[in-house]
């Protein structure tokens, strides 16, 4: 246990009137997962029968456009509302009844690298196979989800498939980082003497934390999907769903473990939101030609490897590497590379939730929400409702188009300046001087400028007409 005289938290999501009580309830989870599932079967028929231009099949709109906005938005202004009501994970209690309590999930891949590897082959197929322009293919990653995420369950406990493995738990994770609600306790001494420690080792009724976390013991928001089984599980009422200043996490030594694996995760959630950008701008094609001619290739899945593997993971590990090698040199801290890495990356997470942010819910959400109404429309007709009238293709911006660019700078500019203010937190903890912050500061504005340049050039809409 840490300390037991923590303060209680002031504000408290649990304990508000209505809002708290349907968070507790005990079927309030399954009512959002099954809301989900519902849209994700609509989304899985309309995919493998609907029709095939991606910007008129809800498959394709949904998953490409209005999911990953409505995930931004969410993870900003409350948290990581998209794990809790995760649908793929519905039939985790009909799996764990196949599997017992499961086998545990082998030491050496209870890291973040499996997690990467996914999230980077994930990035690189959607670039090779244009995921966004293909309902048959969006449906088919949505099934491989429901059946990866049964399989896992059922081989083994502590939900690997959220905490190891799914690209979009890895995505939400860490942005969760800077959202402004955390798990935590009313009163460390109620956790002290509590015998049954219910809220990570479940009860009859209730399942425990299925990423086996330990409400009194949580200072980050990562592996927390938000499911709040741990307040439903806990008989003494004690677990607060509390407010917080959504860059105390980050700014802070003591709540991310020193490993090179969550670490460099951050960079390389950084740099792939920069990666994802620029897949969407003129200069790729331009680069992708250019690298055809010169290795005399035709293989384009060849050619986005390299571009994509250079930008998503050579660049966020070489250039952070050489950034703390550099504070290294400029401090009187001689500390390893691992934990000067260790100390300056969480500093990202604001920059790097301000590009994603920028690019999904600034440019393709706001830019293409209304989409989804004559997509709606024209599937009702399929299926012989007539009632909504006809499509209207031209629907789509929710907010005047050239709103969109000043909307983006805005999200940029707060990204970037939270994230230096986290660097000079970060540095303050172990008094490191303004020379030791410095390659981390410059590699920040750089990546934040690579962003605004990439953002401000025309860009596919991918996804709605
Ligand atoms: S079950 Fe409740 S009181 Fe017991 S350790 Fe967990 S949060 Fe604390
Ligand atoms: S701590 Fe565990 S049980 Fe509680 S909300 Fe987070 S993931 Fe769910």
């Amino acid at each position: 246990m840490t300390s037991l005289h923590q303060p209680a938290p002031r504000y408290d999501l649990l304990q508000a009137p209505l809002i708290g009580r349907l968070l507790r309830w005990r079927w309030g989870r399954l009512v959002g997962q099954l809301l989900l599932l519902a849209v994700a079967l609509l989304m899985l028929f309309d995919g493998f029968t609907g029709p095939k231009l991606a910007p008129t099949n809800i498959a394709t709109v949904v998953t490409w456009v209005h999911y990953r906005g409505f995930v931004m938005f969410a993870l900003l202004l409350v948290g990581n509302l998209f794990c809790m009501s995760c649908p793929f994970t519905l039939p985790r209690t009909l799996a764990k009844r196949l599997s017992g309590n499961g086998r545990r999930w082998p030491r050496r891949l209870r890291n973040k690298w499996i997690a990467i590897t996914v999230l980077l082959l994930f990035f690189w197929l959607y670039e090779w196979l244009d995921l966004w322009a293909s309902p048959l293919l969006t449906a088919w990653i949505i099934l491989a989800y429901f059946v990866a995420a049964f399989v896992l369950e059922a081989f083994f406990a502590e939900s690997p498939f959220c905490k190891y493995v799914c690209p979009l738990g890895t995505f939400n994770f860490v942005s969760s980082t800077i959202s402004p609600l955390q798990i935590s306790v009313r009163s460390q001494d109620t956790c002290h003497t509590c015998v049954g420690k219910e809220c990570v080792n479940g009860s009859t009724a209730v399942l425990g934390c299925g990423t086996e976390l330990f409400a009194p013991q949580i200072k980050s928001n990562l592996d927390c999907t938000l499911c709040l089984d741990c307040a439903r599980a806990c008989p003494h009422d004690n677990v607060a769903l509390a407010w917080r200043n959504p860059l105390a996490e980050v700014s802070r030594a003591d709540t991310w473990p020193r490993r090179w694996d969550v670490n460099l995760l951050i960079l390389i959630f950084a740099f792939t939101g920069v990666g994802n950008a620029f897949g969407m701008v003129p200069p790729v094609y331009q680069l992708e030609a250019w690298l055809m001619g010169v290795l005399q290739t035709n293989n384009e899945g060849l050619i986005l490897l390299l571009v994509f593997g250079v930008l998503d993971l050579l660049l966020p590990v070489g250039l952070g590497v050489v950034a703390a090698w550099g504070s290294r040199k400029l401090s009187q801290n001689h500390e390893s590379l691992r934990l000067n890495v260790a100390r300056y990356a969480p500093a990202f997470a604001p920059l790097a939730f301000a590009i994603w942010f920028a690019h999904y819910a600034g440019f393709h959400f706001l830019t293409g929400a209304l989409a989804i109404i004559p997509v709606l429309q024209n599937f009702l007709l399929d299926v012989g409702i007539s009632w909504f009238g006809q499509p209207n293709w031209a629907l789509g911006p929710l907010l005047p188009m050239s709103w969109i660019d000043p909307f983006e700078l805005l999200a940029l500019l707060v990204g970037t300046a939270a994230s230096l203010h986290v660097v000079g937190e970060r540095a303050r903890l172990v008094r490191d001087e303004f020379a030791a912050q410095l390659p981390w500061i410059f590699l920040l504005l750089v990546l934040a400028v690579s962003a605004l340049v990439i953002m401000y050039l025309p860009m596919e809409m991918r996804g709605v007409g």
